[in-house]
């Protein structure tokens, strides 16, 4: 089953929930307060993905600090 990332509206408590796809959008119980909590936007797959390779320009400029060329010094 696939993993997703829910926010809990009461304390704001972000945790996974393993759960079938067809119940992936249905609202779930905070683990903490009981409360409602709705499905987080789950960006964290492609977003994982996005900042190694697309951020990175081919060939690597990141700086010797990052080597991932998202810094502060990697910026000209
Ligand atoms: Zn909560």
């Amino acid at each position: 089953m696939p993993i997703y990332e829910y926010v809990c509206l009461g304390c704001k408590t972000k945790f996974e929930l393993m759960r079938p796809l067809s119940k992936s959008s249905e609202p779930t119980e905070c683990p903490k307060c009981k409360r409602t909590a709705n499905r987080a936007l789950s960006q964290f797959a492609c977003f994982t993905t996005s900042e190694a390779g697309v951020t990175a320009p081919v060939g690597g400029s990141g700086c010797a600090g990052c080597a991932s060329g998202s810094c502060s010094t990697c910026h000209t």
